[in-house]
């Protein structure tokens, strides 16, 4: 069913009135923390700040337990709001992301300390707040980064203004609303997390530009990352990839099959570090594509991959634009629009080609998978660096030769590296380690949490304190 703006606005009010993220809500109630002009916006985002920074570290972690709290209880509201506004992902694989950005997020725990002491007193390092953050969020994980952010900005002392996606902006300002709803209902003040109703590049602009904003970070592609880099403040840049996966004679082929259709095909290859095409060795290229056709994979013809080429880009003075109609859709709905029907079974589209090949070379966000046969493994590595454009991203890797993952790892250089598990194991899922859906590539502070939003603050006591 299409669905359009009014639709969307009246589901939000809808929501709000019944919603567990704000008990006694009501309709003509304004969503906390959404204003009409980015001025207001800044100067409440502000003044929140001022409120929060003196309360004890504790406090933050009262405010942030009820975001937890309200984020699982809303996980699949967010997740079909999001779906349906963005008309990208998939629901149950939203529902997931929420849960671990819930569960997982780092709060003040992620802060430390630093010190010396001696003769000549006691000196502390330690991890301040900014102030005041400028965060650009993306239409692909809306919600999950809106949360994500917000705790990790919080915890480490900040308010945020957010200028969320305008394809997202509906589901961005009702997650707003439920992290002040979550810090008034303790007793923490209004305005931690701001945006403004209707986010336009206009806006964007008066961000990047204001003084009362002491860092930006944003979450998207390349356009944004290099206009904040280039605003003159500090700012984090979690940037675009385009992750290759290499398989070698080595690994073990079904697993490997399976782990990268599960790691592509998640929220229908959203996640910028979801697998984007596989690198595979020669002498077990043909296992490993038996293998994915067994896990749920359709394997193109030439004259279908042509007509896909035809479907997901549009050409726009002379280059090539992504369809913004085909990101994010599933492997059944891409099938549909190039005239093939295929059943539930089928997540992912696979068939092989050159490195050239645009649908193998550009960063997608769709679950098709090109595959690249190479000679041995130092070819798949020149291969993969190839195709990763320098992004320094995310790279994958199956295989059970140390050499090889080793070389492959220096050869990348990215922030993330998996190695013989699906892409998403780096967010926590079936990995160690804990989630963010905002990874800066660019600047290389890699995966963010609340230590990435500090400044670092020397604190020097003279000839004192020093009990040793
Ligand atoms: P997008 O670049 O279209 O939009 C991202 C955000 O930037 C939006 O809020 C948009 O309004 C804003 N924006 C875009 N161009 C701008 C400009 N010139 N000035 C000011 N604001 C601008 O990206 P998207 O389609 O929403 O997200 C997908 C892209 O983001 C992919 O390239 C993906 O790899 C990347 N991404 C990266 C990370 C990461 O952590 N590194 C996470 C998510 C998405």
């Amino acid at each position: 069913m299409a669905i359009n703006e009014q639709d969307i606005q009246a589901i939000v009010r809808g929501v709000l009135q019944g919603m567990q993220t704000g008990a006694g809500a009501t309709p003509e109630k304004k969503l906390l923390g959404i204003f009409e002009n980015i001025e207001d916006a800044i100067a409440a985002a502000k003044k929140a700040q001022k409120e929060i920074q003196p309360m004890p570290l504790e406090f933050r972690e009262k405010i942030i337990a009820n975001i937890r709290k309200k984020t699982l209880e809303n996980a699949q509201l967010f997740a079909e709001l999001g779906v349906k506004e963005t008309k990208m992902g998939n629901v149950g694989h939203k529902i997931l992301k929420h849960q671990l950005v819930a569960e997982k997020t780092p709060g003040t725990e992620d802060l430390s300390t630093m010190a010396w002491s001696g003769d000549r007193g006691l000196t502390l390092v330690e991890q301040g707040p900014f102030g005041v953050i400028g965060a650009v969020t993306p239409s692909t994980n809306p919600t999950e980064t809106v949360i994500c952010n917000s705790i990790g900005m919080l915890a480490a002392g900040n308010a945020v203004v957010f200028a969320p996606h305008p394809a997202a902006k509906n589901v961005s300002n009702l997650a707003i609303d439920m992290i002040n709803r979550a810090s008034v209902e303790v007793g923490g003040p209004e305005n931690l997390a701001v945006a403004v109703a209707n986010p336009t590049m206009e806006v964007s602009e008066t961000i990047f530009t204001h003084k009362d904003i002491n860092l930006l970070v944003a979450t998207g592609g390349p356009g944004v990352v290099t206009k904040v880099l280039s605003s003159g403040k500090r700012a984090l840049g979690a940037g675009a990839g385009n992750p290759p996966v290499l398989v070698d004679e080595t690994a073990n082929i079904p697993k490997a099959a399976e782990d990268i259709v599960n790691g592509c095909t998640f929220d229908n290859n959203l996640p910028c570090i979801a697998e984007k095409e596989v690198v595979a060795v020669d002498q077990i290229a043909d296992e490993l594509i038996f293998y994915m056709k067994q896990t749920g994979c359709y394997y193109a013809s030439d004259e279908e991959i042509a007509k896909l080429v035809e479907t997901v880009f549009n050409v726009k003075d002379g280059k090539r634009i992504l369809n913004r109609d085909c990101v994010g859709r599933s492997a059944k709905v891409l099938l549909e629009k190039i005239g093939v029907s295929v059943g539930n079974e089928i997540r992912c589209i696979i068939f092989e080609g050159q490195k050239e090949h645009p649908l193998i070379s550009e960063e997608l966000m769709m679950p098709i998978l090109g595959i690249v046969r190479v000679k041995d493994v130092d070819e798949g590595i020149e291969t993969a660096v190839w195709l990763e454009h320098g992004n320094r991203h995310s790279a994958h890797m199956h295989s059970t030769n140390v050499n090889n993952l080793t070389r492959y790892g220096r050869a990348l250089d990215t922030a993330i590296f998996v190695k013989n598990g699906p892409s998403y194991a780096a967010l926590g899922f079936g990995g160690e380690g804990y989630p963010t859906f905002t990874i800066c590539s660019r600047t290389g502070e890699g995966l963010t949490s609340a230590k990435t939003f500090t400044k670092s603050r020397r604190c020097v006591m003279c000839d004192a304190l020093c009990i040793r």
